[in-house]
């Protein structure tokens, strides 16, 4: 971690985040934040607190987010996207013991967890996921309802919910949605109570008739939209900014050139900040010669090649600028040019990755 790059968390962007989230659901249908790869990079430590106050249960990605969920002292429902696998048997234990509900895709899966719930005789409750046309993880459809009957000769594990996931939420054309739906919908057993779910953000805006028994959003709930044309559609406040500190100052002659490769000329006399931050902390190198920070409110462009942990931006016209002053590198207002959108635009990649990356080597911090 490094003390001098901060990430700033809104706890009130957070707030105002699943308040808006909770407004476009039925009162019955659960709202589970999923906060996966340390809440997209950030940091489930800091959010936990005020997640909790607000969710109806976590959606994770990995056992041990589901475990360090618990250690919080969370007693409600976790479910596990993925689980434990291969030689991690005192992964799977703890995770029937903590009652952290995991996902059944294969005979395969249901068998070991089964096989280790019988071992230390507990019940271990399930969630079956089905590949309705994602392709990924998830049993295929026309197989669902074998597993589905297989999972009610199995003891010791206790299905309580079946769920898909959508390969193309974000596009403007319902149409393969749609088909997703009715696949997943036509595969459930008929009579039986199960929290059925499938909506990620986008769905979750867009396709009320997704949201099921419980809806799993993730980018909405840190403030980011998938894409620009989304933003009108719900009020969303990013709740990261990151700040760097500038560690020096020197003047470039006309003609000169910084970083690697020299891929920037400067054309008059120049006066360049060195930033503290490259790609190692997640700051893209397809940002070098394209992004924008701010200094003493003032947008000062990013010149030359971003590298491993610095990077050089041009201060000619903030003559006020100082060795020590803030650069914001990414702001929290979504119309910035800096903003986390505009950024993964820029990098030619989605707010995911941006989020993600930047999530390592910051040292996070809490506010309102
Ligand atoms: C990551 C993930 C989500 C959340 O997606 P967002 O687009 O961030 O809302 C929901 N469901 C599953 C299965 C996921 O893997």
């Amino acid at each position: 971690m490094k003390n001098y790059l901060t990430a700033t968390i809104s706890a009130a962007a957070v707030q105002h985040n699943l308040t808006a989230l909770r407004q476009r659901i039925a009162p019955q249908v659960k709202l589970c934040p999923v906060v996966k790869d340390n809440c997209y990079g950030h940091n489930l430590k800091l959010l936990y607190p005020i997640l909790a106050q607000h969710a109806d249960g976590f959606i994770v990605a990995s056992p041990s987010e589901a475990l360090e969920i618990r250690d919080y002292g969370y007693t409600g429902f976790i479910l596990c996207l993925l689980s434990a696998y291969f030689d991690e048997t005192d992964i799977q234990e703890e995770l029937i013991r903590q009652q952290i509900t995991q996902t059944v895709m294969s005979k395969n899966a249901l068998q070991t967890i089964a096989a280790t719930a019988q071992r230390i005789q507990h019940t271990a409750p399930i969630h079956l996921k089905i590949d309705s046309g994602m392709g990924r993880l998830g049993v295929a459809a026309h197989q669902a309802n074998a597993l589905f009957n297989l999972i009610d000769q199995t003891p010791c594990v206790h299905l309580t919910g079946a769920y898909t996931h959508f390969a193309t939420s974000d596009d403007p054309d319902p149409t393969y949605l749609h088909q997703q739906l009715t696949t997943f919908l036509n595969t459930l057993p008929k009579n039986r109570a199960l929290i059925r779910h499938a909506a990620n953000t986008a769905a979750l805006i867009h396709q009320p008739q997704s949201h099921l028994d419980l809806v799993r959003p993730g980018l909405s709930v840190y403030g980011c939209h998938y894409a620009e044309h989304l933003r009108p559609h719900l009020d969303l406040q990013p709740c990261m900014s990151v700040h760097a500190q500038i560690i020096a100052i020197k003047k470039m002659p006309a003609g000169s050139f910084s970083g690697y490769g020299r891929t920037h000329q400067y054309q008059h006399d120049s006066r360049v900040a060195v930033v503290p931050i490259g790609y190692g902390d997640g700051y893209f190198r397809a940002l070098s010669n394209r992004a924008l920070v701010h200094i003493h409110g003032q947008p000062a462009p990013v010149c030359g090649r971003v590298s491993m942990d610095q990077m050089t931006v041009d201060i000619t016209h903030i003559p006020q600028t100082q060795v020590g002053d803030s650069v914001e590198v990414i702001s929290n207002r979504a119309d910035a040019p800096n903003s986390i959108e505009n950024l993964a635009r820029l990098a030619n990649t989605i707010p995911y990755e941006i989020t993600c990356h930047m999530g390592r080597n910051l040292r996070h911090q809490l506010i309102d």
